[in-house]
């Protein structure tokens, strides 16, 4: 009886150990399914933002003070078809004068 017993209690440790590692591994598993899902999530973000530098990094170089000048904000002269960027509308006024 008692060997009944214990082959038993031994029977009820194994199946509790073998539940507990599953919960364990599920939950495992359900972390890494979030990280790679964070990761996906983080990729799928870098990639707007390398869309929008992409918008945004339209820069463009002025030659008078020598820095670029984000594109939208840049002064223009067009001289002989080509179209001259500047920072400023003094950097302009200079370029002209050299001209
Ligand atoms: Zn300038």
């Amino acid at each position: 009886m008692e060997l009944i017993t214990s082959f038993f209690r031994f029977f009820l440790i194994f199946f509790a150990i073998r539940t507990v590692l599953n919960i364990l591994f599920k939950v495992k598993l359900g972390k890494k399914q979030k990280i790679e899902a964070d990761i996906d999530t983080v990729q799928s973000f870098s990639k707007v933002e390398e869309k929008e530098k992409e918008v945004a990094i339209d820069m463009v170089f002025d030659t008078i003070c020598e820095t670029y000048v984000p594109k939208p904000k840049a002064y223009q002269v067009v001289e002989d078809d080509r179209t001259h960027y500047f920072c400023s509308w003094e950097c302009r006024q200079k370029y002209i004068e050299s001209i």
